[in-house]
């Protein structure tokens, strides 16, 4: 086993967090079945502290493992299809828009990369590919480097991420373009960047168009199939009880913290009020945090209007993009910002947790 704290952790390579090593399950298509479900929340309850995280790449996360815990929880992994038997192939990071059909786009060209996914070179850990070509795309605010969309005139368009337009892609193509563009990504010098985004080499003339994707549809909010994670985390109780439900098939993971059930309605949730905040892990569990995150989160909550984002660190894992109202956590306290990533300037700093709550209560007070 290798064990590197601050890695993009694997199945095969997990991460030591502050609760223990961190196992990440990326399954084929984004989905799991309701016996493959059931699987991972008897070995997350066994072998781990029973906490089970949905990422914002739509990967689970198995969290408080022990060293020998991590290793049959691996094969048990491996035995059930969750986890790839190959090591490389499973550090892929591939995301699959979770409302994919029999039949479509988007599961013909994942079930293609699928198997080819050895001729890729070897990329940065957090280089994904995106595979979205439904009727219009939906995971346009997913972190990826390389997205198949749909494009605005209906074609299906590869683009390089940090690139506003792309290229028209014949059918039955997509693969060997998708290919092509790792492959030219590695020669220019791309892994010294990390991301695409970040490389600045101009792109090939054949990579280079001028095609928009189809304004994404957005998170399945009002689909009645999602089940919200407050803050894409579920107990294996939870989960396991998810599966149990009468008519659920199957699990289809997503980026915006859901599940989406096959089969079934998903049931009411509470947490539908968290759905405009986001907080990572946080401290302890988080060895870069030093603070607490969702406690403030939790209570933040109905103080704040528009999106929230409380993270433990700089780093921002837990939103990518912009919120109206963000938390950083540094040496113990928080440093507000508005309109901002994590670790922007703030505009104050070093507020306590009761702090930043008495701040907001004020201004709901004043309002
Ligand atoms: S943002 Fe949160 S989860 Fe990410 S490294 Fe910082 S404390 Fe850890």
């Amino acid at each position: 086993m290798s064990v590197r704290r601050g890695w993009c952790p694997t199945a095969w390579r997990p991460m030591a967090a502050g609760d223990g090593l961190l196992l990440r399950v990326r399954p084929p298509l984004g989905r799991i079945t309701a016996d493959q479900a059931r699987l991972i929340a008897d070995v997350a309850a066994r072998h781990g502290n029973g906490a089970i995280d949905l990422t914002n790449r739509a990967a689970l996360q198995l969290r408080g493992l022990g060293e020998a815990g991590w290793r049959v929880a691996l094969d048990m992994l491996v035995d059930a299809g969750l986890v790839d038997a190959d090591p490389v192939r499973d550090a892929r990071s591939i995301m699959v828009a979770p409302d994919w059909r029999d039949g479509d786009d988007t599961l013909r060209i994942a079930t293609a990369l699928s198997v080819r996914l050895a001729e890729l070179p070897q990329l940065p850990a957090k280089f994904g590919i995106a595979i979205d070509a439904g009727p219009a795309c939906v995971l346009g605010d997913a972190s990826a480097d390389l997205r198949v969309e749909r494009a605005d005139t209906g074609a299906l368009m590869l683009r390089a991420d940090g690139r506003a337009g792309g290229i028209a892609v014949p059918t039955g193509e997509e693969v060997d373009a998708i290919l092509a563009l790792a492959k030219w990504f590695v020669a220019t010098g791309g892994t010294a960047a990390g991301r695409m985004a970040r490389h600045a080499a101009p792109l090939p003339v054949w990579a280079t168009g001028n095609l928009r994707p189809r304004r994404s549809e957005g998170p399945l909010a009002d689909d009645p199939r999602a089940y919200p994670l407050p803050f894409g985390r579920i107990a294996a109780d939870v989960l396991k009880a998810l599966t149990d439900q009468s008519g659920v098939t199957a699990l289809r993971l997503t980026p915006w913290r859901a599940l989406l059930l096959e089969g079934a309605t998903a049931p009411r949730s509470d947490w539908s009020d968290l759905r405009h905040v986001d907080a990572c892990i946080g401290a302890p569990a988080c060895p870069q945090g030093s603070v607490a995150t969702r406690p403030l989160a939790t209570a933040l909550a109905p103080l704040v209007i528009g999106t929230l984002h409380v993270s433990g660190c700089d780093k921002g894992c837990a939103r990518r993009n912009r919120a109206d109202v963000v938390l950083t956590g540094r040496e113990g306290r928080f440093d507000l910002a508005i309109d901002a990533r994590a670790g922007a300037p703030p505009i104050v700093r070093g507020l306590t947790h009761e702090q930043v709550l008495a701040h907001f209560k004020g201004l709901t007070r004043a309002a």
